[in-house]
C-alpha cells in the first residue's frame, strides 16, 4: 500500500515535523480513507507534549478527520469507494463489555483504541492519527457526513462536536433550561452552538473580553467575563447545567456557586494538572454535583452529526497548511483560536 505522509512529534520537546509510515494492509472490514481535512484539538497538543504522561513517540496526532474512501476490505458493507466519511477519537473497542453493548464505546471497560497513541487490538502496533494523507479504520468506527455540511467545518464535529453534544444531551439540556458554557475555544464554541440549537438559554463564560461579540453571534444569550466577580454574582444559584471546557487548571468554586439546587457542572477539559478540590459545603448544601464526560459513543456521534446536519451547524474554523501546525499550537496556548484550526491535508500531499 502507498506510503503515508504525516507529521509527528518525536518527543515531548520537539516541534512536529514530517514523518512517513507504511499503513496496515486492509483487513476484511477496513476502510481506507484519503484524509481531506483534520481539525486541531487541544488534546493533540497535550499529547504531543506528553502532558498526560502516556504518549508513545513518535506520535501523529489528529482525531477530527474527514476524508474520502479510496478502498475497502473484502467484507466491508457500510461504505464504498468515493463516500465522504468521518473518523473521531476512537478506531476500535472490545465490543463485548457492558459499555460497548450499550453503544458507549468511549467507556469500554477494556479500554477503547484511540485514533492515535492507541494500540491496535490485533497487532499491538501504535495507531497514527489524521495529520496524515490517509488512515485505515474499521468500518464500525467510521461516520457518515450529512451532505449539506461544509466539509472543513465538519471536521471539528468529530471531537469538539461530540464532546459537547454528549453531556448536553445526557443532562437533558433543552427549552426552559439555563445552561452555562465555560471557555470559548474549540469545544466551547461548539457547546454554545449546540446548546442554543437544543433550545436552552445559553450563557457563555469567557476570560477574553474580545470574544463577547462572537459569543453572541455563535448563539449565547448572555456573555459573562468570568474574572469579574460582580458579573458572576448576578448569576448565583441560577444554572441548571454548566459545561466546563477550560484546558487549564482553575478554581471551580465560582462556577459551582452559580448552580441552582441539584444543578450539575460537567468537566470536559483535561488539564495537565488537576483543579484544586472544590469546596465541599457548597456541593452538599444544594445537592449540587460535579461530573466528567468523555467524547461520545459511535451511535451518539452519528446522532450528533445528523443533528448538526438538520440545524446546519459546523465549526467556525481557521484553515492552516500542515507546516503551520507548530505556530497553531502556540496560538492555542494563548486562547487565540477562532475557533478551531483545521489542517488542509492537501498541503501534505505535495
Ligand atoms: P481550546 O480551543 O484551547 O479552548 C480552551 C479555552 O479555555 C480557551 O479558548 C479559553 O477560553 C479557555 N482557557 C484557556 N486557558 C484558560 C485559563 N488559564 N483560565 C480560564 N480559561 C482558560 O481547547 P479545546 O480544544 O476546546 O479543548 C479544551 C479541553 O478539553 C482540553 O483540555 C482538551 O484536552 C479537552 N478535551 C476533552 C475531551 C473529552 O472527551 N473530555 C475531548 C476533547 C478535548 P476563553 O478565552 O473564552 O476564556
Ligand atoms: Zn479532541
Ligand atoms: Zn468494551
Amino acid at each position: 500500500m502507498n506510503i503515508t505522509h504525516a507529521w509527528a512529534a518525536q518527543d515531548a520537546k520537539s516541534k512536529l515535523a514530517p514523518f512517513d509510515y507504511q499503513p496496515r494492509e486492509l483487513r476484511e472490514h477496513d476502510v481506507q480513507i484519503e484524509v481531506i481535512y483534520c481539525g486541531v484539538c487541544h488534546s493533540d497538543l497535550h499529547q504531543a507534549r506528553n502532558e498526560w504522561k502516556n504518549t508513545i513517540f513518535p506520535v501523529v496526532p489528529g482525531h477530527e478527520i474527514v476524508g474520502r474512501v479510496t478502498a475497502v476490505g473484502g467484507h466491508t458493507h457500510k461504505y464504498k469507494v468515493g463516500d465522504i466519511v468521518g473518523v473521531g477519537c476512537m478506531v476500535d473497542s472490545c465490543r463485548s463489555c457492558a459499555s460497548c453493548d450499550e453503544g458507549l464505546e468511549q467507556y469500554c471497560e477494556n479500554g477503547f483504541t484511540a485514533t492515535y497513541n492507541g494500540e491496535d487490538r490485533q497487532t499491538g502496533d501504535i495507531t497514527y492519527g489524521g495529520y496524515s494523507t490517509q488512515v485505515v479504520v474499521n468500518e464500525d468506527f467510521v461516520l457518515r457526513i450529512p451532505e449539506n455540511l461544509d466539509l472543513a467545518g465538519t471536521a471539528p464535529l468529530l471531537c469538539a462536536g461530540i464532546t459537547t453534544y454528549s453531556p448536553l444531551h445526557h443532562w437533558k439540556v433543552g427549552p426552559g433550561k439555563k445552561v452555562g458554557i465555560v471557555g470559548l475555544g474549540g469545544l466551547g464554541h461548539m457547546g454554545v452552538k449546540i446548546a442554543h440549537a437544543m433550545g436552552a438559554h445559553v450563557v457563555l463564560f469567557t476570560t477574553s473580553p474580545s470574544k463577547i461579540e462572537d459569543g453572541k453571534r455563535l448563539g449565547a444569550d448572555e456573555v459573562v467575563i468570568s474574572k469579574d466577580a460582580d458579573q458572576m454574582a448576578a448569576h448565583v444559584n441560577s444554572f441548571d447545567f454548566i459545561l466546563n471546557t477550560v484546558a487549564a487548571e482553575h478554581d471551580l468554586n465560582p462556577f459551582i456557586n452559580l448552580l441552582r439546587r441539584d444543578g450539575n457542572m460537567t468537566l470536559v477539559g483535561v488539564p495537565e494538572n488537576n483543579h484544586p478540590s472544590p469546596d465541599v459545603a457548597s456541593l452538599i448544601f444544594k445537592r449540587r454535583s460535579v461530573a466528567g464526560s468523555l467524547i461520545g459513543g459511535i451511535k451518539e456521534t452519528q446522532d450528533m452529526l445528523d443533528f448538526c446536519g438538520k440545524h446546519n451547524i459546523t465549526s467556525d474554523i481557521e484553515m492552516i497548511n500542515m507546516n503551520e501546525i507548530n505556530e497553531a499550537y502556540e496560538r492555542m496556548l494563548k486562547s487565540d483560536v477562532k475557533y478551531r484550526f483545521v489542517i488542509d491535508i492537501d498541503t501534505l500531499r505535495g
